[in-house]
């Protein structure tokens, strides 16, 4: 029989060796209630008042305990011993890659789609978390989002000057805006474009680069 009833809720899994017969009849000698597991990693067999059921199988308290314990180390490990020079240097190296990409998207199609500025969050967070040693921490977050909002700003910053330049262009003007600007120039020519709009987009960007270094949090299904 290889028909198998759609409302059947499989709360075990059931591998071949096991010689369980689905088709069986239950023996009405025996206590039909009680309902043999096995542990998914000892496989012993297990009675229902000493079995753990998780989301996805059955463990016996003894390999569950062991498995939280492996868990919560390796929980606790994702913010030890990190690296924060390589986080910083990541997280520059990231999000000045994504305006690089927001930069040439806006020159090449000729729309600030600011959507595109989720890759600068993207970039921030992916350095930070790559090269700080795969770590996750407040600590991170917060740089991972400093690192964003400066990226973004150079992203803007650079979609200007292109702008500016074609204006020069046309008007016959020689001056170049330097890629590295100043503080003062950086204000004054991305305050020239500001709209209200960038303020959505630097949400999105700074809000992606804050979910990426974000701790994993253990819940305690207990
Ligand atoms: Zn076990």
């Amino acid at each position: 029989m290889t028909t198998s009833d759609p409302n059947r809720n499989e709360e075990i899994e059931i591998t071949p060796d096991d010689g369980v017969d689905l088709t069986a009849q239950p023996d009405p000698t025996t206590d039909a209630a009680e309902e043999t597991l096995h542990c998914a990693q000892c496989q012993i067999a297990v009675s229902a008042d000493h079995a753990v059921q998780t989301d996805n199988a059955v463990f016996c308290t003894r390999c569950f305990a062991e498995l939280k314990r492996v868990l919560e180390d390796s929980l606790a490990g994702q913010s030890q011993n990190i690296n924060y020079l390589g986080a910083v240097a990541g997280g520059l190296l990231g999000g000045l890659l994504g305006a690089l990409i927001w930069w040439g998207f806006v020159m090449v199609t000729n729309i600030q789609f600011g959507l595109i500025a989720v890759v600068i969050g993207w970039g921030a967070g992916k350095g930070v978390v790559m090269f700080s040693g795969h770590k996750r921490s407040r600590t991170l977050q917060v740089i991972s989002v400093s690192l964003a909002a400066l990226s973004y700003g150079m992203a803007s910053y650079w979609v200007m000057m292109s702008a500016f330049h074609e204006y020069f262009a046309e008007n016959g003007i020689t001056t170049k805006l330097p890629m590295i600007p100043t503080p003062a120039l950086f204000v004054d020519v991305v305050s020239a474009g500001f709209q209200m709009f960038d303020l959505i987009f630097l949400a999105f960007a700074l809000w992606q680069a804050w979910k990426m270094p974000a701790p994993v949090v253990l819940n305690s299904g207990e």
